[in-house]
């Protein structure tokens, strides 16, 4: 049915724009009125979809907006074509100021020629993730993480970046790198004395036989036990005990200063060091060292069959053999000179070289 005062009619298809850029096809109805000649009325159809159009066209826009992570859009020449708010909240540069800068004013990390580079990188893979450091304008340096994408946009083509502050992401890398590199300390670490523990030495003894066996430099190792400990303990107590431990400790790091050389406590009261590149006549002159080094700690110890001080004996072995010996055949034949060591009497040093199977060249200290 036809309205009052209209007559003629057309309908007619029309594409119109839509505020986000996209275009959306409608259908006009054109009326001539009859009642005011020259005067048209026009019902468009398809009006709830541009309505629509112009929400999703408000939405993009609030959303650049307020978004916490910064848009950027850069042209091929590094400038500055487009920043949301976030951006400039963030660096403390206005939309304008920042239209008047190119990326190497901002970010320390690039100059023309880099920039050049990123942008090559961009055209030919399409999205480029990159993390680097741009400035504020008081001079803060923020870390930051960009994904660029390439975008055509009337014919040009621009970087649009989705630019993140990774400041905090960066300290907690960095606070997990430090709890990670003490955890692995501790592990490492002899709680009652500070020095490496029984861990810590078999790691180091596996990594020197290894380059021993590269080098063929001679590899000694020295065991140090403490004579008479359980009597010392008995008689002095278990406080005294450790703190003696920890002196001898002491002891044991001073006498080993060489890079690579180490002291570790291998287990009760039993220490160990290992000596790379070192001569039995040197590892001899060592252990020797901390023999006297322990007795000059002037510990009292009225129980021990060796002396009226805490002392203790060492047993020295020297590698020489180019064989793969496995690390227990090495040890049982450390362990084997520091018994001698006990058995003559004890406070004293007694060593020699390692031979699988046949004959040891063997020295005594003191
Ligand atoms: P030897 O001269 O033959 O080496 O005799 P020893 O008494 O030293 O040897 P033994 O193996 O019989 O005793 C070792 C003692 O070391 C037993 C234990 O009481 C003591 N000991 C081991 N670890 C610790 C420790 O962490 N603290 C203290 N205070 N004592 C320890
Ligand atoms: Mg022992
Ligand atoms: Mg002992």
């Amino acid at each position: 049915m036809q309205a009052p005062g209209h007559i003629h009619g057309a309908i007619v298809d029309a594409t119109l724009a839509c505020g986000d850029g996209s275009t959306c096809r409608v259908e006009l109805t054109v009326r001539c009125r009859t009642d005011a000649p020259g005067v048209f009325s026009i019902a468009i159809n398809g009006f709830a979809e541009m309505a629509e159009c112009g929400h999703r066209a408000m939405l993009t826009q609030v959303s650049v907006d307020k978004v916490s992570d910064m848009i950027i859009w850069l042209d091929a020449d590094g400038r500055y074509v487009f920043v949301n708010r976030a951006a400039t909240r963030m660096f403390g540069y206005s939309a304008a100021e920042f239209g008047r800068k190119r990326v190497w004013d901002v970010d320390p990390l690039f100059n023309e020629e880099i920039w050049r580079e990123h942008w090559q990188d961009l055209v030919d893979q399409g999205v480029v993730r990159i993390e680097t450091i741009n400035k504020t304008r008081d001079g803060v340096e923020v870390p930051i993480e960009v994904t660029a994408n390439l975008v055509e946009y009337k014919g040009k083509f621009y970087n649009c970046s989705i630019v993140r502050d990774i400041t905090e992401r960066r300290r907690m890398e960095a606070e997990w790198r430090f709890l990670n590199e003490k955890a692995l300390q501790l592990s490492l670490t002899d709680a009652l004395t500070g020095i490496g523990n029984r861990r810590r030495f078999d790691t180091a003894f596996d990594a020197e036989l290894k380059s021993h066996l590269r080098s063929r430099a001679p590899l000694s190792l020295i065991l140090c036990d403490v004579d008479a400990f359980k009597a010392f303990n008995d008689r002095y107590g278990h406080v005294a005990g450790d703190d003696c431990l920890r002196q001898i400790a002491g002891v044991l790091s001073r006498a080993v200063q060489r890079s690579g050389d180490l002291a570790a406590r291998f287990g009760g009261e039993e220490f160990a060091c290992i000596l790379p590149a070192t001569e039995l006549e040197g590892a001899m002159r060592v252990a020797e060292g901390i023999r006297t080094g322990i007795m000059a700690l002037a510990i009292p110890h009225a129980g021990s069959p060796a002396a009226e001080m805490v002392t203790a004996s060492l047993g020295v072995l020297t590698i020489r053999s180019l064989d793969n010996a496995p690390r227990p055949e090495i040890l049982a034949a450390a362990d084997a000179y520091l018994y001698k060591a006990k058995n003559k009497g004890r406070n004293r040093v007694v060593g020699g070289e390692f031979m699988r199977p046949g004959s040891r060249h063997e020295k005594a200290g003191r």
